[in-house]
């Protein structure tokens, strides 16, 4: 079987090959946000690719292109539209005025997510595939997660995230935003697109950044045992699916 994953790589007889070997098909739920100002702005769907890219080597199954839009909170007036990170919460290391952050250009409405989401699972199940596992982006996830029943009975397919596997906060795959657990994994699997000197030299602390520290607690260690961690339990999750399904049918 040939070694390329990406399914935008494939000819038509790879894809034949590999869907029939195990038809999961992975979707890395990306957006184009603020992620401090350490880490790329596609930070979501980098980590969540690269998560999906070791584990289809490892069991099988084609990595679908990175989505980019998402949705999240949103905050409009008449004189603006705000979403994400744009609004701070609780959850942040420094309190922030409300603002427009620079390089994000993701938002879209729930609605409109979930009736995507629909959309790319029906032109799945068309094309075969019988399990969609999605990652990345918290509020994508999270409305990823409310989809599983429609998915299963409109599109017949089964859909999966790397948190159903993982229960662990400190090992859990994007469980936070721009702060260790993120800036650990782009560490470890691009190093090269980190920039954590950007906030170790700075002054002030990082706005927009919620979770423990970049510049203490981030380390390319930490990322490799989390990417590790939840490659393997997808693998084994999965794996249980797959055989499960071919009982049952
Ligand atoms: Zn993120």
């Amino acid at each position: 079987m040939t070694e390329k994953v990406l399914y935008e790589e494939l000819c038509p007889a790879e894809f034949q090959d590999r869907l029939q070997a195990c038809p999961v098909a992975y979707l890395p739920l990306g957006t184009l946000e603020w992620h401090g100002p350490h880490l790329p702005l596609g930070a979501d769907g980098i980590q969540s690719q690269e998560l999906f890219i070791r584990t289809a080597e490892r069991i099988g199954g084609i990595v679908l292109p990175k989505l980019f839009l998402g949705p999240d909170r949103f905050y409009h007036d008449p004189e603006r539209e705000l979403y994400g990170m744009d609004i701070c919460t609780g959850g942040t290391i420094v309190p922030y005025e409300m603002q427009q952050l620079p390089g994000s250009a993701y938002w879209m409405p729930d609605e409109e997510y979930r009736g995507m989401i629909l959309r790319i699972g029906a032109n799945l199940s068309r094309a075969g595939f019988k399990i969609l596992a999605a990652h990345g982006h918290g509020p994508s996830i999270r409305q990823f997660g409310a989809l599983k029943e429609e998915l299963h009975s409109k599109c017949g397919l089964i859909g999966v995230t790397a948190f159903d596997f993982m229960e662990d906060d400190r090992l859990r795959f994007q469980n936070d935003h721009a702060a260790a657990n993120e800036t650990s994994i782009t560490m470890a699997v691009r190093p090269e697109l980190v920039q954590l000197e950007r906030i170790r030299n700075g002054e002030e602390l990082p706005i927009a950044v919620a979770g423990a520290d970049p510049r203490t607690d981030a380390s390319r260690e930490y990322g490799m045992e989390i990417l590790e961690m939840n490659v393997n339990a997808l693998c084994r999750g999965i794996g249980e699916l797959l055989n499960k399904e071919k009982l049952t049918l």
